[in-house]
Order: structure tokens, then C-alpha cells, then sequence
């Protein structure tokens, strides 16, 4: 979620996973449902009259399924940044509730027979897991580390130099250990007994991601980048315990943007952010999103968040911009919003897989720089752009291989063989724990490695088909990609470009 503790420094809510109070909307569809097709009912009809009635079903799952997700990022929005206590785990327990009654109780009469009755019956699936209760409570206390605080350890945080910052994480790490563990044990048991080969396969599923060509993908990606990677970090110094610091010192604002004498923290580059946003949303003809997006720049903890907190109530939120970094990360969150402001669809297929939300936002923040910015700047984007995706990569491939047996003692060993690939220095494997893609957000990371992969590939697309006619690169955003969310599968918007 913030820098140190995750494997990226961006998060949006897309699929954040969480809960706030709910009326009884639910409850109320899922009788409905049960009265179109109750199972006694579709075992004696013919199949048009099943296909009719799984209808009818989907339709009033896929209503309450995402209006339940409006109320979560709501009140997740409200926790994050407005000082809200909302407890979430109310919510949790209306999504499980809504997956266990459909499953154990319709799905035997319930045939997927178009798109938006498969994508619920996965996304459903998938809370039969995430939103079981034990799975829930302990993604839930991991999310907020007060739970494995000493209580001396507010003293002990006076000091911020390196080295007791290390000392604090590790002790978090240590402690978080053993429930990071239980969590993966219980999700990935709860996806075999609905017949997954394990976690991530069911959560691959929901993505419309296939598992063989993903991981080869993630291979390759390391193939033609790791040497590029470890040579950067030699260059540049980075080190493990201050990396994401340090990407801030590849281009930092005073470096960055000479000519503007005004020092951080005032985010003065040849444009401020607004005007920088402007200047993007000009060239590519799409203005019409500027109104439509709210922007704030605070400092909460995140490098970036973004969410459509309810339908065309979109929000970001971004630290004040210090770096070059801290530019892509704007741009990033901006590649989100893009997305949820030019989908055309209402309720379930409003509702982005993360692939796809992700992917697109790492598109607009590989875009922005080149698009923006000098050749010397757009040369030190590409060098963020390979330390932060060969890291995503390797950490995807860790969390793969982790799911497969995570047994005592084998994380860090795991974690050491994966990440010691970059060449840094790696002095406490115990930190994997800390992550809070193996536990807040499980089988995610691999997501920005697709968008690493896609962004050149749609660049050089869009170029070598209109220049720099800019207007029709936003024309043909919105009318292959972004217009009809998830109507039709992300793999099938790209195909032209890249095989997903
Ligand atoms: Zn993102």
C-alpha cells in the first residue's frame, strides 16, 4: 500500500477486498433470484426454460454484486483518506453470504450461458474465499500493522535512521509471519475444495488469465530486462532497504526540471501536475475527463490511490510530486481514471478485472513521459520503468512458486532465490511477510508486468498508425479499449498487439 510496505508504490481499490455496513438489498436479491429458479423448479424444466431462469439469476446476482461494491470502496475511500472508521468487515460478511448461498444453493440450476453469468459465478467463486470468515479476519488484521506493534515501539520510532527502520520492519515481519502463512493455507484450500488446483489458479480465473502463458510472459520479461536491471542498480546505488527512495534520486525534482529554481517540495516541473494533466488530456483530445476526475495531491501513506468510489464518481489521490517517479505515479493513477471515466457500461461490466485496470494504467504512465517530457527525462522514465517492472516480476514469480508449498522455513529461501537475482544485497528474507501483495492483495503484482509488456507494444501500434495525430491515439483508446469495461475480455481489446 505505501512504499515500504509493498512491492510497487502505487494501489488503486479496484478490487480491494473489505467491507462496510450494507441494507439489506442483498438478502432481498438473492430470495428473488431463488423464486425465478428454485432448484426443484429447473430440474424439471426444459433447457430453454433453465437458460431463461440462469438469466434471471445472474442478472440479480450481478445487481447486488455490484452495488455491493460501490458501498465497499466508499467506505474504503472514507477509511483511507477522510478519517473514517467504517468496519469493513460487515461488508465482507454480505459478500460471502451472497457467494454461499448462490453457490451451494443455485448453482446446480444455474448454467452460464453469456459472459456476465460466467464473470459472476468466478467473481463469486473467488469470495467464497477471500470473503470466508477466518480468510477475512486475518486479511483484515494483517491490513493494519497497529495489530503487530509493540507496545514500546512508538518510542522506539523517534529515531528514522536506516537501520532502526529495518529493525522495525523486521520485528513487524516477524510477527506477521505465521498469519501471512495461515491465510495462504486457508485461501489456498478453499480454492482446491471448489476443484482449483490451487489460490492463484482461482484467482487467474477470475482475471481471464491464463497460468502457462503468464508465467512464460513473466520469464521472458526477466530474460530481456534483468541484465538492464542489475546494471542500474550498480550505477545508480540502489539498495533494497531504501529502493523506492532511491528511484526518487534517478531524477529528482531540482535535477529534473532546471530552469525552474522553485526546490521541492513545490511540484514545479515545465509544468505543475494540473497543467502537466491538461497539457496530456489535450494532445490525446480527451478533455472531456478533466472534469469528470477529482485530483488531490496529500500525503497519506500511498504514493498513489485511485478509485470510482460509486458510478462516475472518480477519485485520485497522489503525493506531492518530488521526482521524476513521483511524475510516472501521477500518471499512473491518471491511466486509471481514464479507464473507469470513458466506460460506457453500467453495473457488473463497470467493474474492472485487475489485468485490465492495471495494465492500462501503466500504459498511460509509459505514455505521459514520452509524450511530455525531453529526451533526456523520457531516457530516465525507461530506467524506472525496468527497475519497478523487473521487481514486479520477480516478485510475481516468488509469490507463484510460494503458493505451490508455503511451508515453514521455505519463504525466505524462496525469497532469496528470486530477489537475489537482481544483485542487491538482501540481509532479511524475513521481510517477505511485510509484503502486502502476499496477503492484502495476493496474486496481483504480476498485473503491472502486463502493462509493462503492452505499453511499447500499443505505443509503437499507435504511432506507426497516426503519428503524432494525437487525438486519434485517444480516439482509438476509448473505442478498442476503454468504451465497453468488461464487456468483452482485455485480451481480446489488445489482440491486435499482444496476446495476453
Ligand atoms: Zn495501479
Amino acid at each position: 500500500m505505501s512504499n515500504s510496505n509493498s512491492d510497487h508504490r502505487g494501489k488503486n481499490a479496484n478490487d480491494a477486498a473489505s467491507g462496510a455496513e450494507i441494507g439489506a438489498a442483498t438478502g432481498t436479491a438473492v430470495a428473488a433470484a431463488g423464486a425465478a429458479a428454485s432448484p426443484g423448479a429447473a430440474a424439471n424444466a426444459d433447457a430453454t426454460a433453465s437458460i431463461a431462469a440462469s438469466a434471471g439469476i445472474s442478472a440479480s446476482l450481478a445487481q447486488t454484486y455490484t452495488n455491493l461494491i460501490w458501498d465497499l470502496r466508499l467506505l474504503q475511500w472514507s477509511n483511507y483518506f477522510e478519517g473514517g472508521v467504517h468496519d469493513l468487515s460487515l461488508l465482507d460478511s454480505q459478500f460471502f453470504m451472497l457467494a454461499k448461498q448462490f453457490l451451494s444453493r443455485y448453482a446446480s440450476a444455474f448454467t452460464p450461458t453469456d459472459r456476465q453469468s460466467e464473470i459472476v459465478r468466478t467473481l463469486l467463486s473467488r469470495d467464497l474465499v477471500d470473503k470466508n470468515p477466518a480468510a477475512a479476519k486475518l486479511r483484515n488484521r494483517l491490513d493494519d500493522w497497529n495489530n503487530y506493534r509493540d507496545d514500546d515501539s512508538a518510542s522506539a520510532s523517534a529515531t528514522s535512521s536506516t537501520s532502526s527502520t529495518t529493525d522495525r520492519r523486521l520485528a513487524l515481519a516477524r510477527k506477521m509471519r505465521s498469519d501471512v502463512l495461515d491465510l495462504m493455507y486457508i485461501r489456498n484450500g478453499l480454492a482446491k475444495d471448489q476443484g482449483y488446483h490451487s489460490y492463484p489458479d482461482l484467482v487467474l480465473s477470475t482475471e481471464e488469465l491464463n497460468r502457462e502463458r503468464l508465467i512464460k510472459m513473466l520469464h521472458d520479461f526477466l530474460d530481456a530486462n534483468l541484465p538492464h536491471a542489475q546494471h542500474l542498480i550498480k550505477k545508480y546505488d540502489i539498495h533494497w532497504e531504501s529502493w523506492f527512495s532511491d528511484l526518487n534520486r534517478i531524477a529528482p525534482l531540482a535535477e529534473s526540471f532546471p530552469g525552474t529554481s522553485a526546490p521541492a517540495p513545490s511540484p514545479a516541473f515545465p509544468f505543475d501536475p494540473s497543467t502537466a494533466i491538461n497539457r496530456f488530456l489535450e494532445l490525446l483530445g480527451l478533455t472531456d475527463a478533466r472534469s469528470k476526475i477529482k485530483i488531490a495531491f496529500q500525503d497519506h501513506g500511498f504514493a498513489g490511490m485511485t478509485s470510482e468510489v460509486a458510478p462516475g464518481d472518480i477519485r485520485v489521490m497522489v503525493e506531492p510530486i518530488a521526482s521524476l517517479a513521483g511524475f510516472k505515479v501521477l500518471f499512473h493513477e491518471l491511466g486509471h481514471a481514464l479507464t473507469y471515466c470513458f466506460n460506457q457500461e453500467q453495473d457488473l461490466f463497470r467493474i474492472l478485472p485487475a489485468s485490465y485496470d492495471e495494465a492500462m494504467a501503466v500504459v498511460i504512465e509509459y505514455f505521459a513521459p514520452r509524450l511530455l517530457l525531453g529526451p533526456t527525462l523520457q531516457k530516465k522514465a525507461a530506467k524506472i520503468d525496468v527497475l519497478e517492472h523487473t521487481r514486479c516480476a520477480i516478485s510475481a514469480l516468488f509469490e507463484l512458486e510460494l503458493w505451490e508449498s508455503p511451508a515453514p522455513k521455505q519463504p525466505e529461501e524462496l525469497y532469496l532465490k528470486h530477489y537475489g537475482r537482481l544483485g542487491v544485497q538482501i540481509d532479511h528474507p524475513e521481510l517477505w511477510a511485510l509484503d502486502s501483495f502476499r496477503s492484502i492483495d495476493p496474486v496481483y503484482i504480476h498485473n503491472y508486468v502486463i502493462g509493462a509488456v503492452l505499453a511499447p507494444r500499443l505505443y509503437d501500434f499507435l504511432l506507426q498508425s497516426f503519428g503524432d495525430d494525437y487525438h486519434s491515439w485517444g480516439r482509438w483508446l476509448i473505442n478498442n479499449v476503454y468504451f465497453d469495461g468488461r464487456k468483452r475480455p482485455f485480451s481480446e481489446k489488445v489482440a491486435s498487439i499482444y496476446t495476453i
